[in-house]
C-alpha cells in the first residue's frame, strides 16, 4: 500500500473534540484515511456513576459530530493494547495517535502500548493538548517541581500560551470501516438509576455547547470576581465538564479570555488564575501521584479520621440530611445536576473532614461517583487542599463554620431554598428534583422535617482542633 493510504488511528480518550486537538490535527496534516477509535478499557469501567454517565452523552455528541463530517467513530471494548492490535491487523493501520493522559494508571497503559507498538515497527506518537503546559515544562529555578501555587501561577502567567490549532476541514474516511460496538449497548449511564434523566435536564454536553459556554462566560467576565464565590449567582464558567471531558482544550479558553482582557474585560486575570489551579492539580498528580490515595503530607498518616463508610453520618452527609442547610444544599445539587458551586465544595468538605473528623477519601469518593466534572487531579487536590494534608493547604486549623459561611455566601438564603425542600411551603422545582434522582431506598420526601444538626457546630468543631493538637503534640 503506498504511503498515503495507510490509514491512522486516533485514539479519542478524554479529548472528545475536533478543534484544537494536535493528534487529530496531526492526522488530518498527513492526508491519509483517518480511524477515530475509542475504547471501553478498564478505566471505563471504573469511572463512577455520573462521570461514567456524562461520558456516554459525550460521546453521543461527539458521534454526531464526526458524522457530520464524513467521519465516523469506531467503539471497541477490552483491554487497550488488545484492541488497537486488532485494529491495526484490520485496517492496516500504522500510525497509531492520542492525547497524553497523566495520571499514573494511564501513563502506564499509554508507556506499554507505546513500547509494544514500537515493537512491531507501528508508529504511536501522544500528544499535548489536555493542558496549558507540559508538567515538565513547568518548574522552580532550581528545576524542582512547584509545592505552592502562588509561585507558580507567577512562573505561568506570562508564558506564551501557544495559539489553539482549527478543526481539520477534512476527515478523510477509510475505504473500508472497521466494525464498531453501539454505544447504547455499552449502558454507560446505567449505575444512574434514577438520576440520569433529572441531571440531563442540567447538561447539554459537546464542543458546541462548550463553546457557547465560554462565549456567554466571557460576556459577563466582568462580574467574575465580584460574584464568583457566591452561592445563589450563576457567576462562574461552568466549563469544568467540558474541560474534564476534553470537549474544550484549555488552550482555547485561555485565549478566549485573554483576548477578552486586551479590550479591558476585567476578571480576566482572576479567571485565568483559576484555570491555572487545574494545572497545579496536574503537576502534582505527575510528579507526586499519590496525590490520589494517600495523604500528600505524609505526617497526617496517623490523623485519626475515621475510614467508616457505612457509619451513619457519612450517610446523612450523602444524602444532604446533615441538618446544616448550606451544607445539605450543596450536596443536593450535585445529585440533581451533577455539579456543585466551589464555594459549596469546599463547605461540603470542611464539614466532613473537620466537624465530622471523616477521611477525606470517603468524600473523594463520593465526588468522584456524582460529579459530571469529576477530575482525578482537581477532585484529589481539592479535598487535600480542604483537610490540610495537600499540598499548599488549607491548614486544618482553619476550620469553616457552614453557618458563617452561608451567611456571607448566600445572604439571601437563596441558595438554599434553591435546593432543600423540608420545611419550605411551596418548594421550588429544583428542590423537588432531588426526591426525584435519589434512590427510593433512601426513604425520603420533601413533606419530612427538616433533620436537627447531627452535630453541634461548636462541639464537632472543639473535637476536631483537639485531635489536630493532640496530633501535633505527639
Ligand atoms: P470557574 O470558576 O469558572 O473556573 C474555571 C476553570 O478553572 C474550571 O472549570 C476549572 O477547570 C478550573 N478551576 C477553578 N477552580 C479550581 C480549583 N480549585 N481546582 C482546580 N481547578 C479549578 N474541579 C473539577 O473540574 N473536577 C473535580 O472533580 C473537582 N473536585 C473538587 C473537589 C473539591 C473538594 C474542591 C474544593 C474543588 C474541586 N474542583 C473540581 C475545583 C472547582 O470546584 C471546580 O473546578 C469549579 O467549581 C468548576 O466550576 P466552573 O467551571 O464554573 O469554575
Amino acid at each position: 500500500m503506498p504511503d498515503e493510504q495507510y490509514p491512522i488511528i486516533v485514539w479519542f480518550r478524554r479529548d472528545l473534540r475536533l478543534s484544537d486537538h494536535p493528534a487529530l490535527f496531526a492526522a488530518a496534516q498527513a492526508a491519509q484515511p483517518i480511524i477515530p477509535v475509542f475504547i471501553r478499557d478498564a478505566s471505563v469501567d471504573r469511572l463512577g456513576a455520573a462521570p461514567k454517565w456524562r461520558l456516554g452523552r459525550g460521546l453521543e455528541v461527539f458521534q454526531r459530530s464526526l458524522k457530520s463530517r464524513s467521519s465516523r467513530i469506531v467503539l471497541r471494548s477490552g483491554n487497550a493494547l488488545d484492541v488497537l492490535q486488532q485494529l491495526v491487523r484490520e485496517t492496516g493501520a500504522r500510525n497509531v495517535y492520542w492525547t497524553r493522559a497523566y495520571d499514573p494508571e494511564a501513563i502506564e497503559r499509554d508507556t506499554r502500548i507505546k513500547i509494544e507498538l514500537s515493537r512491531q515497527n507501528l508508529i504511536p506518537k501522544s500528544f499535548d493538548g489536555h493542558l496549558l503546559f507540559e508538567p515538565w515544562t513547568v518548574a522552580t529555578r532550581s528545576g524542582q517541581p512547584f509545592r505552592v501555587f502562588t509561585p507558580m501561577w507567577r512562573a505561568v502567567h506570562r508564558r506564551e500560551v501557544s495559539e489553539p490549532l482549527p478543526a481539520p476541514s477534512l476527515l478523510p474516511a477509510p475505504q473500508k470501516w472497521p466494525a464498531s460496538e453501539n454505544l447504547e449497548n455499552w449502558k454507560l449511564g446505567h449505575e444512574m438509576v434514577r438520576g440520569g434523566s433529572v441531571v440531563d435536564r442540567h447538561v447539554q454536553p459537546g464542543e458546541a455547547a462548550a463553546q457557547a459556554h465560554l462565549d456567554a462566560f466571557v460576556d459577563r467576565l466582568d462580574l467574575y470576581s465580584a460574584r464568583r464565590d457566591q452561592l445563589g449567582e450563576m457567576g462562574t464558567s461552568r466549563l469544568s465538564e467540558y474541560l474534564a471531558l476534553g470537549e474544550i482544550s484549555p488552550r482555547k479558553v485561555w485565549h478566549r479570555v485573554q483576548n477578552a482582557s486586551l479590550v479591558g474585560t476585567l476578571g480576566a486575570d482572576v479567571f485565568l488564575r483559576q484555570l491555572a489551579w487545574r494545572e497545579f492539580a496536574y503537576q502534582l498528580m505527575f510528579h507526586t501521584p499519590h496525590l490520589l490515595s494517600s495523604n500528600w503530607k505524609s505526617e497526617w498518616t496517623s490523623f485519626p479520621w475515621s475510614t467508616d463508610a457505612g457509619h451513619p453520618v457519612v450517610s446523612a452527609w450523602r444524602r444532604g440530611r446533615t441538618g446544616v442547610p448550606v451544607v445539605d444544599a450543596g450536596l443536593r445539587q450535585m445529585y440533581v445536576t451533577g455539579r456543585m458551586h466551589n464555594r459549596a465544595r469546599m463547605i461540603v468538605a470542611s464539614y466532613l473532614t473537620k466537624h465530622l473528623m471523616t477521611h477525606w477519601r470517603l468524600g473523594m469518593d463520593w465526588f468522584a461517583d456524582c460529579l459530571v466534572d469529576w477530575d482525578p487531579a482537581s477532585n484529589a487536590m481539592g479535598w487535600q487542599w480542604v483537610a490540610g494534608s495537600g499540598p499548599d493547604a488549607s491548614p486544618f486549623f482553619r476550620i469553616f463554620n457552614p453557618q458563617r459561611q452561608a451567611e456571607k455566601f448566600d445572604p439571601s438564603g437563596s441558595y438554599v431554598q434553591r435546593w432543600v425542600a423540608e420545611g419550605q411551603k411551596n418548594p421550588p422545582e429544583t428542590a423537588l428534583a432531588y426526591f426525584d434522582a435519589i434512590p427510593l431506598s433512601w426513604g425520603m420526601s420533601p413533606a419530612d422535617n427538616y433533620p436537627h444538626p447531627m452535630v453541634n457546630l461548636k462541639e464537632g468543631r472543639l473535637r476536631a482542633l483537639d485531635a489536630y493538637q493532640r496530633r501535633e503534640t505527639h
